[in-house]
C-alpha cells in the first residue's frame, strides 16, 4: 500500500489524451497558487482574482519562452474540487503544449499526481463521499444514457443518502443495547428485544434487496453480450443492421455471404448490448465455410443471450436441429424474420415444443422494423431477468458496494439471531458494529487507505 503523501502538490492533465480545441492542467495543493502564478503571466494575478477567469500567456521560465496563450482560475482552498488551492489552466489542447505546461510544473516543485488522486483528496477533505467518488468516475465512463443517469446520481448522493438512513437507524439500535449493557437498571425486557429483532430483520430485508439490484446493476455497467446465429440467408445481418440503425454489416442476397463475426455496441432498452453477427449456419463440405460455422458455435457458446433467427418464408429447416441443442439450458429467443412476407411464428413454436425448448418467440421484419420494438423489450427481459423501472429503481452498479452490503446484512443476521437467543447484549452489539463498519466501507469512512487503495487504482490519472 504506497503511503499518501497528502503535503505534496500535485499536477496532471485533466483532459483526455488526443488533441482538442482546449486542454486543461490541474494543480492541486499548498503551492498551487505559486507554481501557477511562475507559469501564467496576465494582466491581473492569480492570487488576487480568485475564482475568475484569467487571461494571459504561458511561459517556460527555463527556455524563456511563451509555450502558450490561455486562461487560468485559481480555487483557494476549501472552495475547490479537492478542497485544497487548486489551479486550473486551460491551453490549446495540444498534448505537446500541455505535457510542457505540466514539465514547467514539475520543475517548480510540483508531484504527477497518480490515477484518481485528485478525487482522492476531495474525499480526503470531505468534498465527496467514496461512493460519490465512484460515481464520477463512472459517469466519466458511461457509454449509455442510462448508465450517466445512474452515474450522476450516485455522484450527488443518492446512494450515500440511502445508506445514512441505514446507519442512522443502526446506530440508534447500538446506542440502545449500549446504555442496557452500561446501566443495568435499562436491561432489555423481553418485548423490546422482540421489537429490535423485529426491526433488525426488516433492516436486513431491505440491505438484502439492495445488494440483489446488483445483478441487473452488473449488466447495466458492464453490459451483456447477445449472438445472431441462423441458417444461412434468414436475415442475421439485416437484423444486426435493424438492431444497430446502421448499416455496419454487409448483407447480399448470395447465401453464406458473412463468414467471419462481426461485432457491434447498441444500446438496447437500457443495456449496452454488444452484438454478435455470426456465419449462418448450415450442413456444408466447404472446408472455409465449415470454419466459419464453428466460429459460429463458439459464439454461441459465449454469448449472455441468443437470438436463434429462423425464416418465416422458408420455414423451419433440419439443419436446425443441432442449433436448437445448444439452446437448451441458455438465455435464448427464437425470431422468425421476414414476417413480412408470411406469418410463421406457429410454425416455430411447433418446432420449439418439438424440441422440448421454452423460448419466446418473436416475429420480426428486419426490412420494414416491424416487431422489434418487441423484441427489443424481449431482449432485454430475458437479459435481465426481470422487468425493472430505469426510471425508479436503484441499482448497485458495483461489486464492491454489493459485497459490503451482503457482509452488513449477514453481521446483522448474527446480531438478530443472538439476540433472539437471548444472549447478553455484547453479543449482538459485535455483530452490529460490524454492519455499520461494511456500510461505512461504502461511503469510505472506515478504514479509509485501505479501501482508496483499491478504489483509486481504477480510476484515470488526472481525475
Ligand atoms: P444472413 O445470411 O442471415 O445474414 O441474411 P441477410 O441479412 O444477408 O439477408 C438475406 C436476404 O434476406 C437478403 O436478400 C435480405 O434482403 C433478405 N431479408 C432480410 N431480412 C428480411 C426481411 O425482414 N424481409 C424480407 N422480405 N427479406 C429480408
Ligand atoms: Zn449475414
Amino acid at each position: 500500500m504506497p503511503t499518501y503523501d497528502w503535503q505534496d502538490t500535485i499536477v496532471a492533465i485533466a483532459t483526455p489524451p488526443g488533441h482538442g480545441s482546449i486542454g486543461v492542467v490541474r494543480i492541486s495543493g499548498d503551492q498551487a497558487q505559486s507554481i501557477g502564478s511562475t507559469l501564467f503571466r496576465g494582466r491581473r494575478s492569480l492570487a488576487k482574482h480568485p475564482f475568475r477567469t484569467l487571461r494571459g500567456t504561458f511561459v517556460d521560465m527555463a527556455a524563456d519562452e511563451t509555450i502558450d496563450d490561455g486562461l487560468a482560475v485559481y480555487f483557494p482552498a476549501p472552495r475547490s474540487f479537492t478542497g485544497e488551492d487548486v489551479v486550473e489552466l486551460h491551453a490549446h489542447g495540444s498534448p505537446v503544449v500541455l505535457r510542457r505546461i505540466v514539465a514547467c510544473a514539475l520543475r517548480e516543485g510540483a508531484r504527477a499526481a497518480r490515477p484518481g488522486e485528485f478525487t482522492l483528496r476531495a474525499v480526503r477533505h470531505g468534498r465527496l463521499d467514496l461512493a460519490q467518488a465512484e460515481g464520477i468516475r463512472d459517469l466519466i465512463a458511461a457509454q449509455t444514457t442510462y448508465q450517466a443517469r445512474l452515474a450522476a446520481q450516485q455522484a450527488r448522493g443518492a446512494l450515500s443518502t440511502q445508506l445514512y438512513a441505514f446507519k442512522e437507524q443502526l446506530l440508534t439500535t447500538i446506542v440502545h443495547l449500549e446504555s442496557a449493557v452500561e446501566f443495568v437498571e435499562e436491561q432489555l425486557d423481553t418485548r423490546s428485544r422482540t421489537a429490535l429483532v423485529a426491526d433488525l430483520a426488516e433492516l436486513e430485508a431491505k440491505l438484502h434487496g439492495l445488494a440483489a439490484t446488483y445483478r441487473t446493476g452488473r449488466l447495466v455497467r458492464e453490459g451483456v453480450s447477445l449472438a445472431i446465429i441462423g441458417r444461412p440467408n434468414v436475415g442475421k445481418s439485416s437484423l444486426f443492421n435493424a438492431l444497430l440503425d446502421t448499416d455496419r454489416a454487409i448483407v447480399t442476397a448470395i447465401a453464406g455471404t458473412t463468414r467471419d463475426t462481426l461485432q457491434e455496441t447498441a444500446t438496447i432498452g437500457d443495456l449496452p448490448v454488444r452484438l454478435i453477427d455470426t456465419a449462418g449456419i448450415r450442413d456444408t463440405s466447404d472446408i472455409v465455410e465449415r470454419m466459419g460455422v464453428e466460429r459460429s458455435y463458439t459464439a454461441l457458446a459465449d454469448a449472455d443471450v441468443v437470438l436463434f433467427v429462423g425464416d418465416a418464408a422458408a420455414g423451419p429447416h433440419p439443419d436446425e436441429k443441432r442449433v436448437l441443442d445448444h439452446l437448451r439450458q441458455r438465455q435464448a429467443i427464437c425470431v422468425v424474420n421476414k414476417s413480412d412476407l408470411v406469418p410463421a411464428v406457429d410454425s416455430f413454436q411447433k418446432l420449439l415444443r418439438q424440441h422440448h425448448l421454452d423460448l419466446p418467440v418473436v416475429g420480426v421484419s428486419a426490412h420494414t422494423r416491424a416487431g422489434l420494438d418487441q423484441l427489443k423489450a424481449t431482449i432485454q427481459q430475458v437479459a435481465v431477468g426481470t422487468t425493472f423501472d430505469a426510471g425508479h429503481d436503484w441499482l448497485i452498479t458495483e461489486a464492491r458496494h454489493a459485497a459490503a452490503l451482503t457482509t452488513a446484512a449477514a453481521a446483522l443476521r448474527q446480531a438478530r439471531e443472538t439476540l433472539q437467543a437471548g444472549h447478553s447484549e455484547e453479543v449482538p452489539l459485535a455483530g452490529l458494529h460490524q454492519a455499520l463498519q461494511a456500510l461505512g466501507d461504502i461511503t469510505g469512512e472506515t478504514n479509509i487507505e485501505a479501501i482508496f487503495d483499491r478504489v483509486f487504482a481504477t480510476f484515470c490519472i488526472g481525475k
